[in-house]
């Protein structure tokens, strides 16, 4: 079967552990298998190898799970290291592989058993009901067992940093699935590692099902406002971005981010007045949030230190663990003429962020203001 797998923990049934992880993790719930021996002289169960989780799909279609668990059964039994029998120390037999995926909207896991002689076989396993026959899927069902498998397989690419692998399948979910949410969740993600045409499909596929809703031209304009950012895109396309945020906000007049995005198309034009006034009318709805505060920061750092610490504070405040909010503190600090405690700032910044070169500079700053 696949290469890279985990077991069940010891000591707890694979069935508990999968109710378990569905409680937790629903349709994002690795794929599990779990075989059964015995011995055939004794005609006893033999335990076998833990049960497996895998963090991979290798299917897309009911069917295709079907074929695929029959042909891996089969070269399982060969690659297995084969269990003996505790009464007689003979080698025991499979009895039969279960692989269990599952399908969110039926709310059971659709359960394909594999035996060397009976092939493969579909039941349905769920905690409450256990196991029992699987119901015919509509084309329907169906359609959202792909839709499952699709999350399943994106989202354990994602958690194993296979990022190829997860653009495929994100890619291709976007193209059959477009506007489902749940491929926002990974725009984060997508965009934070640089991954713009993925994200940009997913984000387009939302705004072109879902115009009424802000996320898709949300993102479509942080999209576009990061390209312009690395200079990949030409400042030309902020003209797109600032469409992408106004459509947001005509969706939902307070989406905070919608507004840092158009203050900061606005600071990337040069045009700090109106960058000030986005951020303020931001912070005037929504006054701790922490980015909108470090940006406005940043504009005030030069004519109005002092505003510019007092926000730094109240972002430092939100966001304790990040260094970003007491470097800027320092920086504000030193402005106002305060060297002995920029520098203090700036120590803490070093704690959360050691490798901040910029945090260097103003601990050698305020040192050398301090000596002045
Ligand atoms: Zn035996």
């Amino acid at each position: 079967m696949a290469t890279e797998y985990f077991t069940v923990p010891e000591n707890t049934s694979p069935l508990d552990h999968r109710a378990m992880q569905l409680e937790q993790y629903g349709a994002r719930t690795y794929d599990m298998v779990v075989s059964a021996w015995e011995c055939t002289a004794c005609k006893v169960t033999v335990g076998g190898p833990p049960a497996m989780i895998l963090p991979v799909v290798n299917y897309r279609l009911p069917a295709d799970l079907e074929e695929w668990v029959a042909e891996a059964g089969a070269s399982a039994v060969e690659n297995a290291e084969i269990p003996c029998c505790e009464a007689c120390g003979e080698a025991a037999e499979l009895g039969h592989v279960d692989y269990f995926a599952h399908h969110s909207t039926m709310q059971v896991d659709m359960v394909v058993r594999w035996s060397p002689a009976g092939g493969a076989r579909i039941f349905r396993w769920s905690p409450s009901l256990g196991f029992g026959p699987m119901p015919a899927m509509s084309e329907d069902e169906e359609r959202l067992f792909v839709r499952d498998a699709l999350l399943r397989g994106a989202s354990a690419a994602r958690d194993h940093n296979a990022s190829e692998e997860a653009d495929e399948i994100l890619l291709e979910a976007a193209e059959r699935f477009p506007g489902e949410n749940e491929w926002l969740e990974f725009l984060p993600w997508l965009s934070g590692s640089g991954k713009f045409s993925v994200a940009g499909a997913i984000a387009a596929g939302h705004a072109e099902a879902h115009p009424e809703d802000p996320e898709g031209h949300f993102w479509l304009g942080q999209i576009a406002v990061d390209l312009v950012a690395l200079k990949i895109w030409g400042e030309e396309k902020l003209g797109e971005a600032e469409a992408h945020f106004e459509r947001a906000l005509a969706c939902q007049p307070q989406h905070p981010l919608a507004r840092l995005g158009l203050a900061n198309v606005a600071r990337m034009r040069g045009d700090l007045a109106a960058a000030r006034r986005h951020l303020e009318s931001l912070l005037a709805k929504t006054p701790n949030h922490a980015e909108g505060l470090y940006t406005l920061a940043l504009i005030e750092l030069d004519g109005n230190p002092g505003r510019a610490l007092a926000l730094f504070e109240q972002g430092a405040a939100l966001r304790p663990r990040d260094a970003d909010y007491l470097r800027g503190m320092a920086r504000a600090l030193l402005a106002l003429g305060h060297p002995a405690e920029a520098q203090a700032a700036a120590f803490r910044a070093k704690q959360h962020a050691p490798g901040d070169q910029r945090i260097d500079e103003l601990l050698l700053a305020a040192l050398a203001a301090v000596k002045g």
